[in-house]
């Protein structure tokens, strides 16, 4: 099964990433705050996880990690 791991304090919740997967399942936190003050992105169902890697070519901070 696919799944990202997203490296929150190089994130800039800048959502490129949100609007770039297909599957609709990234989104940033609501609760939590990285170093930078930003609401980093998150997976929010990794069942539909297709390990695409659309999240990561997109991501200009290259904080997403695909496995699969
Ligand atoms: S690898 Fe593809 S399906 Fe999985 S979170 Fe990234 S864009 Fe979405
Ligand atoms: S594209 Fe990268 S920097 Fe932007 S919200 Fe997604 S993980 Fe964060």
């Amino acid at each position: 099964m696919a799944k990202i791991t997203v490296n929150e304090n190089l994130c800039k919740g800048c959502e490129l990433c949100v609007k770039a997967c297909p599957r609709g399942i990234i989104a940033l936190s609501p609760d939590r705050i990285n170093a930078k003050g930003y609401h980093p992105a998150e997976l929010t169902d990794e069942a539909k996880c297709t390990g695409c890697c659309s999240c990561a070519i997109m991501c200009p901070d290259t904080a997403i990690t695909v496995e699969r």
